[in-house]
C-alpha cells in the first residue's frame, strides 16, 4: 500500500434482515471505488450488533462498544429488528441478561441507535431526497414531476420527543399512567437551527422551511419558534418560512416544488422523512446521515429502510438506499468529487437498469451491485 494514499477506517454493522444484504453490497461498491480511483482506500471492520446477538447475550452493545467505534472514520449501519418483533409482546429490557424470546421494536431502538447518536453526539440526521433518474414519484405528474422534489430534511437527532423521560405509575389500578416527556434545551435548538441554515446556504435556492407544532404545543415548540428567529438574523441570505407539521405534510404532497431544505424536531422529522421518501419513489432509496458536526466522533450513514422481515434471506432488496448512504459517507469524508461521481454512477443503474422489484423491475440485489460496479470501471 502507497503510504501517499489516504486510508479510512470503517465500522460496519449490518445489524438484521435486510441491512446484511445492503451492507454487504454497499461494501462492494465502496471498495471497487477505492481501487478503480486509487488515491484512497477503505479498511472495514464489522460488528456483529444485531437482535440475533441481543436474544443470546441481552445486549445489542457491550460495555465497552462506543469506545471500539471512537477509533473509526465513519460507520456504515443497515437495519436493525427482529422479525418477531411485531407479534411480541414482551416486556423484554435492554439490560435483561437471560434467553429472549423476541425483541420488540422499542428494544432495538432504545438498546442500539439511540445509544450509538447520543454517545457519538450525532445530533443531526440529514435526510436528501430527490427523485432519482429512471424513478418517479407516486405523485401525479402534474404535480411532482421528476425535478419538482429535491428535498433536505435535517432532524434533530438528540433531544425532543425521544429524550426518553417518562414513567408509568398506577399499572395495577387498572387505569394505568404513562408520561412522556420531551425535552428541547436551548442549545440543542440552537446547534440543530445553525446546522439547517448553514445547509441551505451551500443549496441553490437557499431555502429553509421550519416545521414546529407550536400552536398546539406551546413550550418546547415555542422556544423553536424563538430560536429560529434568532438564528435566522444571522443569515440574511437564506429564505424562510414556517410551517405546523399537519400543513406540511400536505404541502409535501400538493406542491413539493415549494420547498428546499426543511429543519423539525426528532419525532416531527421521523414522520415527514418518511412520508418523504415514499413521495420519491420507494423506501428502498432513501439514504440518511446521522452526523457529528464537530467531527469529534465518527458519524454514521444508514439507508432509512428498516431490516424488511418479509423479503430477507431471498437476495432480492434494493441496495440503493445504501448505496447513496455510502456516497453521504464518502462526502463527509471529504471526497466530494468521489461521492458526486459515485451518485452518477448509482442513477445510471436507476435509469438503464437492472432495477429490484420495488422499482417496477425484477432484478436482485447481487445484479444492481455489479452493475453499480461496473460503472465505476466506465465512469472513474
Ligand atoms: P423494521 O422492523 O426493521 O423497521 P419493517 O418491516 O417495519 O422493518 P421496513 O424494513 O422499512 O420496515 O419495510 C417496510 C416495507 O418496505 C416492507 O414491505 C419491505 O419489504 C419494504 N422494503 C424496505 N426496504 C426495502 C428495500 N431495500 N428493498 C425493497 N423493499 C424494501
Ligand atoms: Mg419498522
Amino acid at each position: 500500500v502507497d503510504t501517499h494514499e489516504k486510508l479510512f477506517r470503517i465500522a460496519s454493522i449490518p445489524g438484521d434482515g435486510i441491512g446484511t444484504e445492503v451492507t454487504e453490497a454497499a461494501i462492494q461498491v465502496l471498495q471497487k471505488l477505492a481501487e478503480v480511483d486509487g488515491t484512497f482506500h477503505f479498511e472495514f471492520e464489522h460488528f456483529d450488533w444485531s437482535s440475533k446477538n441481543f436474544k443470546e447475550r441481552g445486549y445489542y452493545i457491550p460495555p465497552d462498544g462506543i469506545d471500539q467505534l471512537k477509533k473509526f472514520n465513519a460507520i456504515l449501519f443497515g437495519a436493525v429488528g427482529s422479525p418477531d418483533s411485531n407479534k411480541g409482546q414482551t416486556q423484554a429490557k435492554a439490560t435483561d441478561t437471560k434467553r429472549l424470546p423476541d425483541v420488540p421494536d422499542h428494544i432495538s431502538l432504545w438498546g442500539l441507535m439511540l445509544p450509538l447518536r447520543n454517545s457519538l453526539t450525532q445530533y443531526v440526521n440529514v435526510r436528501p431526497t430527490r427523485i432519482l433518474r429512471g424513478t418517479s414519484s407516486p405523485l401525479r405528474a402534474e404535480v411532482c414531476g421528476p425535478k419538482d422534489l429535491d428535498w433536505v430534511i435535517i432532524r434533530e437527532n438528540s433531544e425532543g420527543e425521544y429524550s426518553g423521560h417518562g414513567g408509568t405509575t398506577h399499572a395495577a389500578s387498572g387505569n394505568a399512567v404513562a408520561t412522556e416527556v420531551s425535552i428541547f434545551t436551548q442549545v440543542g435548538i440552537e446547534r440543530i437551527m445553525r446546522f439547517a441554515f448553514d445547509t441551505a446556504m451551500l443549496r441553490p435556492r437557499k431555502k429553509l422551511t421550519m416545521v414546529t407544532k407550536s400552536n398546539a404545543q406551546r413550550h418546547g415548540m415555542v422556544l423553536w419558534d424563538q430560536i429560529f428567529h434568532e438564528v435566522k438574523k444571522e443569515y440574511p441570505d437564506v429564505e424562510t418560512d414556517k410551517m405546523l407539521v399537519d400543513a406540511m405534510t400536505v404541502r409535501m404532497t400538493l406542491k413539493p416544488q415549494t420547498l428546499d431544505t426543511i429543519v423539525a424536531t426528532n419525532l416531527h422529522a421521523d414522520i415527514l422523512s418518511d412520508l418523504a421518501a415514499a413521495l420519491s419513489g420507494s423506501i428502498g432509496i432513501a439514504p440518511s446521515s446521522n452526523l457529528d458536526p464537530t467531527r469529534k466522533h465518527p458519524s454514521m450513514f444508514e439507508p432509512i429502510h428498516g431490516s424488511a422481515p418479509d423479503i430477507a434471506g431471498q437476495g432480492i432488496a434494493n441496495p440503493v438506499g445504501a448505496f447513496w448512504s455510502a456516497a453521504e459517507m464518502v462526502r463527509w469524508l471529504g471526497l466530494e468529487e468521489v461521492a458526486d461521481k459515485l451518485m452518477e454512477c448509482i442513477e445510471n443503474v436507476t435509469e438503464a437498469g437492472p432495477r429490484t422489484r420495488d422499482l417496477g423491475g425484477s432484478a436482485n440485489t447481487k445484479e444492481v451491485t455489479e452493475a453499480v460496479c461496473n460503472e465505476i470501471e466506465k465512469q472513474l
